[in-house]
């Protein structure tokens, strides 16, 4: 089902307001990486909406490589988005990590995203394509191509067809890097498959100077769209801090997208 074989046209995905996703314009998400209050939330929310952003990222369940460090705000957390997010008129998009949660992640969320950890959680895919949300599948950190899509199709098989792969960066032997961006994925994608693919740069380089040129740089491959990380304080941040935005920095690259020619 995911396959450009099965079906010709590319897939555009309508979100609960309207908003496509795979239309031909690149799509921008952006917020923190983690929800850490209502007040963070909002500050960084109307920046970037400010900037010309209409889907609002941020995780609630995190999945952290240390028990001991910030786990998210949890369905508080999702709650608080929603809330936000409705001031602003936004949609959001946000990780879940167990089914147990999917029916509130049906409610109160736009997009569902399945993390880089999660990619090839069969149970957690399986659950979420009795929904019809579309998903953010982000690629496994050693996945192949190959078995990125096969985690597609287990959405799909399900019966939802709405599925956006991001690339986020895969592990080689590079370490300047916190991951390394595999932009012929993108090519590959679009080559093999339908479906939307988007880039997430910030995960990819886990450096906040590369942000700006790597998302040019996944703008001129075709890329969907992309998905960044914000922060008005990177230095407190409660996760991923190095890897984000500040909103002034944000909008100069939003800027630069829209001389580009791309509607956002
Ligand atoms: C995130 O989006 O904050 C995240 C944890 O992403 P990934 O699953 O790509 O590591
Ligand atoms: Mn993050």
């Amino acid at each position: 089902k995911a396959s450009r074989n099965f079906k010709k046209e590319n897939t555009i995905i309508t979100l609960k307001n309207g908003l496509k996703i795979g239309d031909g314009n690149f799509v921008t998400m952006a917020g923190p990486c983690s929800v850490e209050s209502e007040e963070q939330l909002r500050i960084i929310a109307t920046e970037v909406k400010k900037s010309g952003t209409r889907i609002l990222r941020g995780g609630v369940f995190k999945p952290r490589t240390s028990p001991y460090a910030f786990q998210g705000l949890g369905i508080e957390g999702l709650k608080l988005m929603r809330k936000v997010a409705d001031e602003l008129g936004m949609a959001i998009v946000t990780e879940l990590m167990s089914k147990e949660y999917l029916d509130d992640f049906v409610k109160y969320t736009d997009i569902i995203q399945i993390g880089a950890r999660n990619m090839q959680n069969f149970d957690l895919l399986k659950a979420v394509g009795k929904t019809k949300t579309p998903i953010l599948l982000k690629r496994g950190a050693s996945a192949t191509i190959e078995e990125w899509l096969m985690s597609a199709e287990y959405i799909m098989a399900g019966g939802n067809d709405n599925v956006i792969m991001c690339e986020r960066g895969i592990r080689t032997f590079e370490k300047y890097t916190r991951n390394t961006l595999d932009i012929s994925s993108v090519l590959a994608i679009k080559e093999l498959s339908h479906l939307p693919v988007i880039v997430d740069p910030s995960h990819a380089a886990g450096k906040w100077s590369l942000i700006e040129d790597l998302t040019l740089a996944s703008l001129a491959v075709g890329s969907d769209g992309m998905i960044v990380e914000v922060h008005h304080k990177p230095e407190e941040a409660l996760s991923d801090g190095a890897q984000s935005l500040k909103p002034e920095k944000y909008e100069h690259m939003m800027r630069k997208l829209e001389v580009l020619g791309t509607a956002l």
